[in-house]
């Protein structure tokens, strides 16, 4: 509307310019070399306007020449622009689509037609990945690292490929330049703590992982891997100070303060632990030291005295008095365990145990000892640990689980239903 207005508005002007000039009177004469030219004054200034605007369209022509070769070579960079910009969105789509070669042949289009920016090589690595082409990833990623603006994402992808061949000597050199290029980001964070605990290098583990509920396992790690005693009693302690009821704490403690000659400190944590939290491994230690057979029967009373009912104070008490010969107090503490309700493989195992000390090789005792074995073969499993991410069942409890290796998957399993798998010989002597 407003174009029409402006339009009507020249118009009208210049209808009344050529009015104004068509009512001038007079006679213009032009005299250049021997020409002599003789008009009337509109016909003149007509001539005047003309000539202005042939000489200010023949001005433009010849700047336009001028500037052809210019205007070429813009009109080139910005087709290829467009078509780069075009091909880029191609590898986005194909990667999101996971077309391995598609995306490759469009990224290495799109890098040839734009040029090394942090945009293309990422597609190019990151194609070249999903393709199979690690060689050509890493080609890219190097040279992003070359980018001011891109060598964190270079030593990301870098990273990334080290860890995927499980290089951690050299991943563990590239989470510290990718730190350098870009500190403080979370991804990283994790990623280091990941490497440190690949290499075992557990001090560093527990400065990267923060507030994580497995740094328990971490401590008690740092304590077995520390050369330094001192350093290793700090971690055990720490450990079962985050932890006193986690029994490999408690053990990793003791053996330290044992180590340092704190045989008190050591007996009384032992004490402490069991009656929080009894378990063979805390036992095995408390009566260590005891070889007479009748000492490592009161040894375990004192032990058990901490917690007296508990399933665990009861076998280990059966146990030892068994092995000193007191089967009375064997079979009152096996007893005492089956009314609380313990229907383990090892209950029924001792009671075998139980019935040939007591009855020898006698009818009776054959007998007896035949129909605790046959219940131990149905019995629930002993308590054990149980790697909670691949149901691995070390005998031992380890940081690391020794089949996938994951850390602090180790679960103590007290309450299973499930029959042992390993199978119990019935047969007895006859
Ligand atoms: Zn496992």
């Amino acid at each position: 509307m407003r174009r029409l207005l402006l339009a009507l508005i020249v118009g009208i002007v210049v209808i009344g310019i050529v009015w104004c000039v068509a009512e001038i009177s007079g006679q213009v004469s032009v005299s250049f070399g021997a020409y002599d030219v003789q008009t009337s004054v509109p016909i003149a200034i007509l001539s005047v306007i003309i000539l202005v605007l042939v000489l200010m369209f023949l001005l433009r022509l010849l700047v336009g020449i001028w500037m052809i070769p210019g205007s070429t070579a813009r009109w080139r960079r910005n087709h290829r622009l467009r078509i780069g910009q075009k091909a880029l969105n191609r590898v986005l789509v194909a990667l999101a689509a996971g077309e391995e070669t598609g995306a490759r042949k469009s990224a290495r289009r799109a890098r040839r037609l734009l040029g090394d920016n942090p945009q293309t090589l990422l597609l190019v690595a990151e194609a070249g990945r999903l393709d199979g082409r690690e060689d050509e990833a890493e080609e890219a990623f190097r040279a992003l690292t070359k980018l001011p603006e891109g060598s964190f994402l270079g030593y990301r992808g870098l990273l990334r490929q080290a860890i995927d061949r499980r290089d951690w000597a050299e991943a563990t050199a590239l989470a510290r330049k990718a730190e350098l290029a870009h500190p403080g980001t979370t991804w990283l964070r994790q990623q280091r703590a990941e490497l440190a605990l690949q290499t075992d290098n557990w001090a560093d583990a527990l400065e990267l992982i923060g507030s994580d509920p497995r740094r328990v396992v971490y401590y008690i790690a740092a304590a077995e891997a520390e050369a330094n005693p001192k350093r290793a009693l700090d971690y055990a302690r720490l450990a079962w100070k985050e932890d006193p009821t986690f029994p490999p704490a408690t053990v990793a403690y003791v053996r330290r303060l044992r180590l340092a000659g704190q045989e008190h400190r050591a007996r009384t944590t032992l004490l402490d632990a069991w009656a929080k939290a009894p378990h063979p491994d805390l036992a095995e230690l408390f009566l260590a030291q005891e070889v007479d057979k009748l000492a490592r029967l009161q040894a375990a009373k004192r032990l058990a005295e901490r917690n007296p009912t508990h399933p665990e104070s009861r076998l280990l008490v059966a146990q030892c008095a068994l092995d000193a010969g007191v089967s009375s107090e064997a079979r009152m503490q096996i007893e005492a365990a089956r009314n609380h309700g313990v229907t383990q493989r090892r209950l029924y195992l001792l009671t075998a145990d139980l019935e040939e000390q007591e009855h020898g090789d006698t009818e009776a005792g054959r007998l007896a000892q035949r129909a605790a074995l046959r219940a131990a073969a149905a019995a629930d499993s002993d308590p054990h640990w149980l790697c909670t991410n691949c149901s691995a069942e070390p005998l031992a409890w380890q940081p690391k689980c020794p089949v996938c290796t994951h850390v602090g998957t180790l679960r103590w399993v007290t309450a299973s239903r499930v029959a042992s798998s390993v199978p119990v010989a019935i047969e007895v002597a006859s």
